[in-house]
């Protein structure tokens, strides 16, 4: 197989700029690393924080960004044994972790203190040819569609984990606030496939008709609702609220409103990274209704591989949009309006 010396990406060269669409040389991977052919890429939320510099935590600059990256292994460093060339890889936020600290020994991998993230502290998925550690890249089985699988390597796995997080069992409600986006389309059908109930809670015509679609027994409009917390809570069945809440929204709004209504002995899970958000909770709520809450971040190894096999069994189909990676800064300006119903996701051959 022949690695070309140059390849297309998505540069972004100053924070908060807009990304740059030009050639630039393709990496050579390390003794413990995978130069991963990207066929294509998810275009996760995340990336755009990135780009606007929304979190306490800086990014490497020049960034190419991405982080749910589809391809083929196309050269192995020499210290890498159970990822052949010709494999299908993924390319997902947790590119490498040190593996030894006591994070990663107890398979909290994404609590590493020393991570590569791709696409934040290392180059991501906006590329043709992309580094990843081969501990950690996603292993895709072969009958799988790289174009819809790459979604699910940051998306999938991570509202597959925050549903496994909010102890919600078979036959429970669980209000998914963010529904009509990337990970809230995901986690609408992840939640089908494990057996509960899902509340979609989004804006708009477009995504109620989505969210139904994928599953959703209920449907509560951020925009036009006059009492979200009542309408959450009369949808389920006593009028106590869902049992766990998995919050995705890209706003601090919904993270205030979510102890209200989850019902008493419930979980709130929180996943959304809006920008300078806070968490509030009435403690006396907390503590009368025992409520719980926590936050949920990617998924480890495991998480990744049942994610996956999810998938694979044919019980995730979420909808997406495929453009040319040369358009990447268009697909930014819509999620910036919260345009996008489901996911967009870059092909890089174009
Ligand atoms: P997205 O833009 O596709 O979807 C966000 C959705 O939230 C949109 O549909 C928007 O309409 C909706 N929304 C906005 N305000 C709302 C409100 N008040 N009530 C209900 N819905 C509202 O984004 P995405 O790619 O799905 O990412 C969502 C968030 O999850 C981002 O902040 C991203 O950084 C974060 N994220 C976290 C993790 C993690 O591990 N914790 C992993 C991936 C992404
Ligand atoms: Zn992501």
């Amino acid at each position: 197989m022949s690695i070309p010396t140059e390849q297309w990406a998505q540069v972004l060269e100053k924070t908060g700029g807009n990304v740059v669409y030009k050639k630039i040389p393709v990496p050579k991977p390390g003794p413990d690393e995978v130069l991963v052919n990207i066929k294509y890429s998810g275009v996760c939320h995340t990336d755009l924080h990135a780009i606007k510099g929304d979190w306490p935590l800086d990014t490497k600059i020049p960034l190419v960004g991405g982080h749910e990256g589809a391809g083929v292994v196309v050269a192995r460093g020499n210290l890498v044994k159970d990822v052949q060339i010709g494999d299908y890889a993924g390319i997902k936020w947790l590119n490498g972790s040190c593996l030894q600290c006591s994070f990663c020994r107890t398979a909290n991998e994404p609590l590493c203190p020393t991570p590569d993230l791709s696409g934040y502290t290392v180059d991501g998925s906006f590329q043709q040819y992309c580094i990843g550690k081969a501990a950690h890249v996603a292993r895709i089985p072969k009958e799988c569609d790289l174009e819809a699988i790459s979604p699910i390597l940051c998306a999938g796995i991570t509202v597959y984990k925050g549903l496994k997080e909010s102890g919600a069992r078979a036959g429970e409600y669980v209000a998914i606030v963010g529904a009509g986006g990337g990970l809230g389309s995901m986690a609408v059908q992840y939640a089908r496939a494990m057996g509960l109930h899902p509340i979609a809670i989004d804006g708009g015509a477009e995504k109620e008709k989505m969210c139904k679609e994928l599953g959703a027994v209920a449907y509560v409009d951020f925009l036009t609702s006059k009492n979200i917390v009542e309408d959450v809570k009369k949808v389920t069945p006593e009028g106590y609220g869902p049992e766990a809440v998995i919050l995705l929204a890209v706003t601090e709004k919904p993270f205030q409103q979510a102890a209200e209504y989850v019902r008493p002995k419930g979980t709130i899970v929180c996943i959304g990274l809006p920008a300078n958000a806070f968490f509030r909770a009435s403690v006396f709520d907390t503590v009368t209704r025992m409520i719980n809450i926590k936050g949920s971040y990617v998924g480890n190894r495991q998480d990744t591989a049942e994610a996956i096999e999810f998938f694979r069994r044919g019980l995730i189909k979420a909808p997406y949009k495929v453009v040319g990676l040369s358009k990447l800064q268009d697909v930014f300006d819509l999620m910036e309006a919260g345009k996008i119903a489901g996911r967009y996701v870059v092909d890089t051959s174009c």
